[in-house]
């Protein structure tokens, strides 16, 4: 805060304030909101009815309520003073910062992730041991797609899909994230919706599932990956692409060392699949950090020149998608290690082909 003359951060929804306290406050019209001054004491204000939800802990914030009837932004406006530079979350609602800036009109609003970010983006030990924890599970679940257990073929998407819900919950998720079923020409879409499409005989299918898994402390670490499979004999066509791919994400893992900037590990996939001919093909960033949050920083994009350190676990997650026709993506969640890169999932990156 002192690096970015930020006086206050106010902290709403979103996982900046879990990460800090614990606390997941509701996203709903109430105002939760965490006021932590530079200086002196944290105040946690909570709608009165929200309160039971509150572990409470003496010596990292107190405690406030507010009830219905009464004015919350009032409240934290005498919390928060007359200051300068404040940091408001950045996915509080838009409507609570349109009043704050009505009632602090002196005061000049930036992103809290000006100051969360840096501090949330290097992984202690424990953190990585818990993200660790949750790329296994995922790893468990994703094996069951890769070797059959789980059917496919004339079985819709979504009821795919559900398979996969019920075991990421069952592998020790608290929550499922996302779980993309995306089958033949479905796949072309990078964030396709499991849909009512039936799966057949002769297509490749794109999987990519996450969910979040509390830690002792009640907060939760994320997983994330994606694999292919195919139906049958590929064409010639498909396991080419496959192939450049795997070798793009390899290519990115091996670059992903302490020192190297983000966008390098970018352009070495990139480099791969654009040397192979299909560049136009990869309409994504290379990768994103992983935390609290399915997506958080460090993004592994170009225009990133932010050098790798260790702790940093971010995703290496090139794609090739040919509209009309398939795609293919391979995701590993990825640590820099001290010694080198650290691929958090195991789960085999062959494509897997089933009778
Ligand atoms: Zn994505
Ligand atoms: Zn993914
Ligand atoms: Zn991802």
């Amino acid at each position: 805060m002192t690096d970015e003359g930020v006086e206050v951060l106010l902290l709403s929804a979103g996982a900046d304030l879990p990460w800090l306290c614990g606390y997941d406050a509701m996203g709903l019209e109430r105002l939760t909101l965490l006021v932590l001054p530079r200086e002196g004491d944290a105040t946690l204000l909570v709608p009165r009815l929200e309160a039971a939800r509150v572990v409470e802990r003496p010596g990292v914030f107190n405690l406030m309520t507010w009830q219905d009837g009464e004015d919350p932004v009032g409240i934290a406006t005498d919390l928060v003073g007359s200051v300068a530079k404040a940091a408001i979350g950045d996915q509080t609602w838009a409507g609570f910062l349109m009043d704050f800036t009505k009632v602090l009109p002196r005061t000049s609003f930036v992103r809290a992730s000006q100051v969360t970010a840096p501090l949330r983006m290097v992984k202690d030990a424990t953190e990585v041991s818990a993200l660790r924890q949750a790329a296994w599970a995922i790893d468990r679940v994703i094996s069951e797609v890769q070797t059959g257990i789980i059917p496919l073929a004339g079985r819709s998407e979504s009821e795919v899909a559900a398979d996969l819900a019920r075991r990421i919950i069952e592998e020790g998720h608290q929550r499922v994230n996302f779980v993309i079923v995306a089958s033949g020409p479905n796949a072309a879409s990078p964030h396709h919706d499991a849909g009512k499409r039936i799966i057949q005989d002769g297509e490749g299918i794109l999987f990519d599932i996450g969910g979040t898994m509390s830690d002792n402390e009640g907060v939760g670490y994320c997983s994330d990956i994606t694999r292919c499979v195919h139906l049958g004999e590929p064409p010639q066509g498909f396991v080419e692409i496959y192939g450049v791919l795997h070798e793009a994400q390899e290519a990115g893992v091996a670059a992903a060392r302490v020192g190297t900037p983000c966008e390098e590990v970018d352009a070495a996939c990139r480099k791969i699949i654009g040397e192979a001919g299909y560049g136009e093909f990869f309409v994504h960033r290379t990768g994103h950090g992983i935390g609290v949050e399915a997506h958080e920083h460090p993004n592994i994009v170009v225009g990133n020149d932010l050098p790798l350190a260790v702790g940093h676990v971010f995703s290496v997650e090139p794609g090739i998608y040919i509209p009309g026709s398939w795609g293919v993506r391979l995701e590993d969640i990825v640590t820099t290690g001290e010694a080198g890169p650290d691929s958090l999932n195991c789960a085999d990156r062959q494509l897997a082909i089933l009778s």
